[in-house]
């Protein structure tokens, strides 16, 4: 019993010791509530649809952030529909409703309006949020924001052709996944990877990954990302010099743009066939792909597009030998490159022109134009660097600023680590003192418990459990140091061998137990009548020897007198008084003898004359030589 408690003491210690250091739940992605996941996944298969559906949601009497979700998600159908300008703006309405910097729904919208600002050219310009927002999931591990932060900030590397930095941003995010995580799944980052490789020209490569998300698209027929991934395939495959086999690429992502009235995906699919086309040197086909483009873009209202095919057809024209024609294209697309940001189009746009009237046989128009055009051209060139340097700037006090929040999240880190370890150890600590203290007690018990255990042990084999005399065994030993004492200084020790007078009567009149309660009345009696330095010992059923240390055999009978005469009041006191208690006592002076054992014959010698003479006396032995009847 003592051991199981002790096992169960320390495997509560060991079951404190493991809870002390067991490992802190891991963090989880922060998720969406499932309405706006599957608004999010359908986004990527028929975001019209979801634009339509958010239209018909009712406004009134949202939260905050209930609103603020839906102008997210408007936002993502937008931008997945290349309306960047609506993208923008949704996501602009999102922030201005005071969300919780510290939400991730604030970090989703921050990065939705980076998106946005890339998809309108304005990369520099979104740079630096995306690139605090990114921070914040990494530093927050929320694993959903931390996929769409990676995306958006490979996308904005790619329009500010950083394609290294762009590919390092997408391998992440196809590494992170194994298969996928909310909206996100491993063929994005495949989509993504393969565009990269597309603009470096690794059309091999670009095709490896491409396939690979086309597979999964088809596989969870999701529409959009589909249409846009057939699109990169198609584009890659005419790098390749695969024409046909591009062509039809892009077609079919065209005819899955239409079915989900993605129109500028369509359009964008149209152009680049057109582009193929009239690389091809079939201009008429070409044409009516442009056509269609045409009234697309326009419907998108994409007037960076719309200037693109206008000089397109107007190239065609000119290869028609139609420059009126094409003059009239042109004029079009002047009117759509007003305002700043026009420049490289109204460039295009003059060196067209001036092909126009070199082939109208207008020289001197060509000549002016093509004068205008080396001004605008200085300018351009002009606003390039100054932006470059812009770029460069930025992208020096970014680099700067990240080594710093590198620095700062590392020194961080150690000192959290620190903290935690000297935790650990102060917790261990505790616990070992705690699991020490524990063992002393148990010890200390241990202890205690023996030693009483012993003493008990020592009582039984010591004294008679019916008279609380001592056994045979102590006497014996006790009186031969009490002999050994008497002989060596020379002093008196009597010995009395006692023996109750016709004790099998007394058992048999009036039963065993009247028997033992007369032993036990002798017993205390006998304890209490002499000295605690007397050797008072039971020696046989109804035998005793007691010794008396300096005392002579007179003061002996004297003493042993007054005790019978106790004795014989037993009766009375167990109320029997038929009953007859008498002693026969034989007693020695020990001096005399030159062993115990001759001690005890003698007395025993004396004690059988006692009981000879008639019993109830005491006699003493030879050598004393004195006798006297009570
Ligand atoms: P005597 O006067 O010659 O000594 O006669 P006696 O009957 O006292 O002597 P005997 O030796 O014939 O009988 C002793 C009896 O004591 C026998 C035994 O049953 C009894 N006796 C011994 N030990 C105990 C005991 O612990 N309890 C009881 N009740 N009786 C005991
Ligand atoms: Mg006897
Ligand atoms: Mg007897």
């Amino acid at each position: 019993m003592l051991y199981s408690r002790f096992v169960s003491l320390f495997f509560c210690s060991c079951i404190i010791l493991i809870a002390t250091f067991a490992p802190s739940a891991p963090a989880f992605a922060t998720a969406w509530n499932a309405e706006t996941e599957e608004m999010l996944a359908q986004i990527r298969n028929n975001p019209v649809e979801v634009l339509e559906s958010l239209d018909s949601n009712a406004t009134e009497r949202q939260t905050p952030e209930a609103l603020a979700t839906r102008y997210y998600l408007i936002s993502q159908a937008n931008g997945a529909l290349a309306l960047h300008e609506q993208a923008l703006s949704a996501a602009e309405t999102g922030l201005s409703l005071q969300l919780d910097t510290e939400s991730s729904l604030y970090h989703y919208l921050r990065l939705a309006q980076a998106k946005a600002l890339n998809g309108l050219g304005r990369s520099q310009a979104a740079v630096n949020q995306a690139r605090a927002s990114l921070q914040w999931a990494r530093k927050n591990n929320d694993q959903r924001l931390l996929n769409y932060a990676i995306s958006v900030n490979g996308y904005l590397s790619i329009t500010l052709t950083q394609y290294s930095e762009a590919q390092a941003f997408f391998q992440e995010g196809y590494q992170r996944l194994e298969t996928h995580l909310g909206m996100f799944s491993r063929a994005d980052f495949a989509s993504m990877l393969a565009l990269v490789y597309l603009y470096i020209e690794e059309p091999e490569q670009a095709e490896k990954f491409y396939r690979e998300a086309e597979t999964w698209y088809r596989e969870h027929d999701v529409k959009l990302e589909l249409a846009n991934t057939l699109f990169g395939l198609g584009k890659t495959t005419l790098a390749t010099g695969s024409s046909e086999k591009g062509i039809a690429l892009l077609e079919e992502s065209a005819r899955i743009a239409l079915s989900i009235r993605d129109l500028q995906g369509a359009a964008f699919s149209y152009e680049a066939v057109a582009s193929e086309l009239i690389d091809l040197g079939r201009p008429d086909e070409a044409m009516s792909y442009l056509d269609e483009a045409l009234v697309l873009f326009t419907q998108g209202a994409n007037p960076f597009m719309q200037i693109k095919v206008l000089i397109e057809e107007a190239h065609i024209a000119l290869q028609r030998a139609q420059p009126e024609i094409a003059q009239q294209f042109l004029d079009r697309a002047s009117s759509l490159a007003v305002g700043d940001s026009f420049l490289p189009q109204r460039i295009a746009i003059a060196d067209s022109r001036a092909r126009a009237y070199a082939s109208q046989g207008n020289h001197q128009s060509a000549y002016a134009v093509l004068l205008q055009n080396r001004q605008n051209r200085a300018t351009l060139q002009k606003e390039i660097n100054s932006r470059r340097i812009l770029e460069l700037q930025a992208q020096f006090d970014l680099e700067q600023q990240r080594a710093k929040n590198a620095l700062l999240e590392e020194q961080n880190l150690r000192q959290q680590n620190q903290l935690i370890n000297e935790n650990r150890i102060q917790q261990f600590t505790i616990a070992v003192i705690a699991l020490l203290f524990v063992v002393c007690i148990l010890l200390t018990w241990l202890y205690f418990n023996s030693k009483r255990q012993k003493h008990r042990l020592e009582q039984l084999a010591n004294f008679d459990g019916l008279t609380g005399l001592m056994t045979r065994r102590k006497t014996m030993e006790d009186a031969e140091q009490q002999y050994q004492l008497a002989h060596r200084h020379g002093n008196h020790l009597t010995a009395a061998v006692i023996d109750l007078d016709f004790f099998k009567q007394i058992n048999d009149k009036f039963g065993h137990q009247v028997g033992d309660d007369v032993l036990r009345e002798f017993g205390d009696c006998a304890q209490k009548h002499f000295r605690k330095t007397d050797v008072l010992g039971r020696i046989g059923g109804e035998e005793f020897l007691f010794l008396f240390p300096h005392t002579d055999t007179e003061a002996s009978i004297d003493m042993l007198k007054r005790f019978a005469d106790k004795i014989r009041k037993l009766p009375s006191r167990l109320e029997i008084p038929s009953l007859s208690v008498t002693l026969s006592v034989g007693i020695v002076d020990a001096q005399h003898y030159r062993s115990l054992t001759q001690v005890i014959a003698e007395a025993d010698e004396a004690l059988y004359e006692a009981k000879r003479t008639g019993r109830d006396k005491i006699v003493a032995g030879k050598k004393a030589n004195t006798e006297t009847s009570s």
